[in-house]
């Protein structure tokens, strides 16, 4: 069994429905999971929005714009007015229930509850649509098989379990489709897996099923070795190792959600990025393989801050550390790189909401200096201190740009600099000229 995602770009004109579903009707049992048509999952934010503002006037608006836009992809779609009638009296149902929403006891639930909507028209639009072309699907729930536990963590045994059930007494389908994004809380409320979660479900339900392969349909032939927005002639890779792909798409690789990579690496099924605009293209290939002394791909990250601490008492005074670490942990923010020397260290962080206070905190600590709008750039590959040479080919490439930070050696995957956001588009393009296109030249 092989499992499928398309994104909200991929199902996002009646036009693309069709096109994904004659990808889907191809080959063997597939399970298919769709994101809302692009933009939708936008629109039920901003409606969620203006109810929390007690606006309800301006969410309804919201709301019947919105329905304009399905019916007209509804008679875009079909082609027979049987199919047109019954998906639209479905969809009109869940706009009556989108006007049941008052801003009074609007909370959390009521949220998650609206944000799930996107997902249950595109699953419900496509099946409809396979249906009236003769193809044998079944439309599974989310909301039957993917269910958080008390951490908020997805219980993959759970979803073993349901999902098994469910297939082996629905045998006799030859393709299934369900929601990405959506999924139970451990009370049973409407939940799901955070914005662009989508991926995340695929790869939890090929975890869960040892599925043969794990399949990402976006707009791009797979992730490519440096920023196509910043950087000429960059090309796709065509293998990643877990860890590899974890780290790109951490630092910047849009092409994935982070949270993606784990379920997939851990049950050690492959995970495919493909092109929905060109299908046939071979894409990115990620598994568990490392291909040894390759340098992969470069990402970049914006919105760093740096922090530096500086204190003549850290000198051979063990805890100092902990000290400035356990200030980052009361503010809940996570620190992405640290370099240290005898009397100072410099953090960096991507989110700024709390830096007030972390600094006024840490001045007890030392003397604090900030550095905002940075960037932190990551090369990926197999760096593993044993091969000697690549750091200088790295450093050389960037010979040109002031490196306010570089992190090497926590993993044997990545090495990382910090260097300023306006340094960003010229130390992209100095490493894909330096690490990637040098035959070109
Ligand atoms: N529809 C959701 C979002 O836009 C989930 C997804 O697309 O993956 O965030
Ligand atoms: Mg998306």
């Amino acid at each position: 069994m092989k499992v499928l995602k398309f994104g909200g770009t991929s199902v996002g004109s009646p036009q693309r429905i069709k096109e994904v579903a004659s990808l889907i009707t191809e080959g063997g049992k597939k399970i298919v999971v769709l994101s809302a048509m692009s933009g939708t999952t936008n629109s039920l934010v901003e409606i969620t929005d203006y109810f929390k503002k007690k606006n309800p006037e301006a969410a309804n608006n919201v709301i019947n714009g919105l329905r304009r836009k399905y019916m007209q992809h509804v008679d875009e779609l079909y082609s027979t007015e049987q199919m047109k009638k019954q998906t639209k009296e479905l969809l009109e149902e869940i706009f009556m229930y989108l006007h049941s929403f008052s801003s009074s006891d609007f909370g959390e639930h009521e949220e998650k509850a609206i944000l799930a909507q996107g997902e249950i028209m595109s699953t419900n639009m496509m099946t409809n649509y396979l249906r009236e072309t003769g193809v044998n699907v079944l439309l599974i729930s989310a909301f039957d098989f993917l269910k958080l536990d008390e951490n908020k963590e997805p219980e993959l045994s759970y979803i073993a379990k349901q999902l098994k059930a469910i297939l082996k007494s629905n045998s006799q389908y030859d393709l299934y489709i369900t929601q990405g994004f959506v999924c139970l809380d451990h009370e049973g409320h409407i939940d799901n897996l955070q914005r662009g979660g989508s991926d995340y479900t695929a790869s939890l339900i090929g975890a869960a099923l040892r599925a043969e392969e794990i399949q990402i349909w976006t707009d791009i032939d797979g992730m490519h070795n440096n920023d196509p927005r910043f950087v000429e002639n960059t090309t796709p890779v065509r293998q990643l190792n877990f860890e590899e792909a974890a780290e790109l798409a951490y630092f910047g690789a849009k092409i994935l959600h982070p949270t993606c990579v784990q379920p997939a690496r851990f049950t050690d099924v492959p995970v495919r990025l493909l092109n929905t605009m060109n299908p046939t293209a071979p894409g990115t290939i990620i598994n568990n393989e490392m291909l040894p002394g390759n340098i992969k791909a470069v990402a970049a990250k914006d919105g760093i801050t740096a922090i530096k601490i500086v204190s003549s008492r850290m000198l051979l005074a063990p805890g100092f550390l902990r000290k400035i670490f356990e200030v980052f942990e009361r503010y809940r923010t996570s620190v992405d790189m640290v370099a240290t020397s005898e009397i100072g260290v410099t953090v960096s962080i991507d989110n700024k909401d709390r830096l007030a206070a972390i600094t006024e905190e840490l001045k007890k600590l030392g003397t604090v200096t900030v550095d905002e709008n940075m960037c932190i750039v990551c090369v990926v590959g197999d760096m593993a201190w044993t091969h000697a040479g690549f750091e200088s080919i790295v450093a050389d490439a960037l010979k040109e740009v002031p490196l306010r930070m570089i992190s090497y050696g926590a993993s044997d995957h990545n090495i990382s600099f910090l260097i300023r956001e306006n340094d960003k588009q010229a130390a992209l393009q100095a490493l894909s000229d330096k690490l990637f296109n040098t035959a070109k030249k």
